[in-house]
């Protein structure tokens, strides 16, 4: 029997590798709300960042927002632009 380690190695529910922190199904508090949910389903603004997967996961862990309080600091970022357009 030859089973593909590279398959075993990658968790199922979020397609990550797991490392010694775990995988990205592990549940975080949103540093706004104190809403709890999976890695996968919060944001953070060191998610665009390349280096995500190698950043240390006490690096990540208060960084986490859920969507809601996410997408509530989107919108102010896009009003101040706007006024900075305007003038
Ligand atoms: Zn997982
Ligand atoms: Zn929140």
């Amino acid at each position: 029997m030859n089973e593909p380690l590279e398959e075993e190695q990658i968790c199922g529910g979020c397609d990550t590798i797991p490392d010694e922190d775990g995988c990205e199904c592990r549940e975080v508090l949103c540093c706004l709300c104190g809403e709890k949910d999976h890695i996968y389903n919060m944001e953070n603004p060191l998610k665009d960042c390349d280096e995500w997967e190698f950043i240390p996961f006490c690096d990540k862990v208060d960084g986490f927002t859920c969507r809601c309080c996410y997408e509530e600091e989107e919108e102010e970022e896009d009003c101040m632009e706007e006024d900075e357009e305007c003038i």
